[in-house]
């Protein structure tokens, strides 16, 4: 659709740098095991690498380069000043102590010192990490340099820098985007249902927020399995109960249903929140939601994609839906760059204009172009990264 050449388009699809590390750990018990940790600078022409850091047993460098290359579009499509970047330790986190966590997390960090910094690439929360994580990375990395350094992670703790907001930011972002969405089709979040997969960071949040502004969540599933209530979930209840008991599953406002089963409902909008490709070529044909809104990122193949659209699905790509997250980070570094923290209600508003706004210029472009949203988002991001390229000229 941009007509660019083979050498651009190479160059665009092309990982700028990466990074592969041996991280030893030494285990509460003194033997010593070894994982397999990465980060993958995929563009840093508009700015500084940005991405999470994932711990994850799959993690393996080519979901990592695909990760990484997301971030890059992401930042171009809400036009953050960032490049895309990603990293991630083939670990199982549920499987290790605190203690161990921590130390692979220092080990890890001290490996790939010398490609991160808070203006060459910055790390944040992913899959299987959190604000935790995060302060023993900024940790790790500012007694090396021998300062505190707030501004090489985002999505740390409020205590070190962290930024008010940063925690719920991608459901936030992700409900601000479906309510646009929605908005265009003459409905409201108050007239709609919702099925979310995933009750993690993103999915829990999400249902809340949901929740919070009329919509009824009817399902929600984590991966032990789902729940369902055609009344609506109690949200704020059941976000007790996995407090307490770390799952949905067992919950007493619902009946027991399987992911797959949830990927399935009678909804108007389902949010597929967990892991990459669940909508492909096997299930996506049996979406019946009039919405698909990706709080993950890659949950839809490109397989599941043609299904959806032919069954005129819309589909709200992840690159938008889940950018909340990220814009977050950036009002946070800027935040810690300039040593100055703003209030709850300027960053709500800041993310919210941002989330909105962003919609409706790839909305527009969807129109004119008669295009999914996805290629849309895309086309925007992927020109931002081109013509910083263009502009910036090849060296040497
Ligand atoms: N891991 C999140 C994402 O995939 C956030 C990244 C960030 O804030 O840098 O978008």
């Amino acid at each position: 659709m941009l007509g660019y050449d083979d050498g651009l388009h190479t160059m665009l699809r092309t990982p700028r740098r990466e990074i592969h590390v041996a991280v030893p750990l030494r285990l509460d018990t003194g033997d010593i095991r070894l994982f397999h940790g990465f980060r993958v600078q995929h563009n840093v022409s508009r700015g500084p690498g940005k991405g999470g850091l994932r711990y994850h047993p799959a993690v393996d460098i080519e979901e990592v380069r695909a990760l990484a290359m997301w971030m890059t579009w992401k930042c171009g499509v809400v036009d953050l000043p960032y490049g895309g970047a990603k990293g991630g330790v083939a670990i199982d986190p549920r499987d290790y102590s605190k203690s161990e966590l921590e130390r692979v997390t220092r080990r890890y960090t001290s490996e790939i010192m010398p490609m991160i910094g808070p203006d060459t690439d910055i790390m944040a929360p992913d899959m299987g990490t959190d604000e935790q994580t995060m302060a023993w990375v900024m940790d790790t990395y500012s007694v090396n340099r021998g300062y505190t350094i707030p501004a090489v992670v985002t999505g740390k703790p409020l205590a070190v820098g962290g930024s008010l907001g940063r925690g719920t930011a991608t459901s936030a972002g992700l409900v601000h985007v479906t309510a646009s969405a929605l908005a265009e089709a003459g409905a409201d979040l108050q007239d709609v249902t919702v099925a979310i997969q995933g009750f993690g960071k993103v999915g829990s949040h999400a249902a809340a927020i949901f929740a919070a502004r009329g919509a009824r969540v009817l399902a929600v599933s984590d991966q032990y399995g789902g729940i369902k209530s055609d009344d609506g979930l109690d949200v704020p209840r059941l976000t007790d109960y996995v407090q307490a008991t770390g799952s949905v599953v067992g919950f007493d406002g619902g009946d027991p249903i399987t992911n797959a089963q949830l990927l399935t409902l009678s909804v108007d909008v389902l949010v597929p929140a967990a892991i990459e490709g669940v909508l492909d070529e096997s299930t996506a044909d049996g979406v019946r939601a009039r919405w698909v809104v990706e709080g993950a990122n890659g949950p839809t193949t490109a397989a599941g994609d043609v299904l959806l659209k032919k069954n005129g699905v819309t589909v709200v790509p992840d690159v938008l839906a889940n950018a909340g997250g990220v814009v977050v980070s950036y009002f946070e570094w800027v935040q810690a760059n300039q040593t100055y923290w703003w209030t709850e209600q300027e960053i709500a508003d800041k993310l919210e204009q941002r989330m909105v706004a962003s919609y409706r210029e790839v909305a527009a472009l969807a129109r004119r172009e008669d295009i999914s949203l996805r290629d849309a988002a895309l086309v925007i991001g992927v020109k931002r990264v081109a013509d910083a390229h263009l502009i910036r000229g090849l060296y040497p």
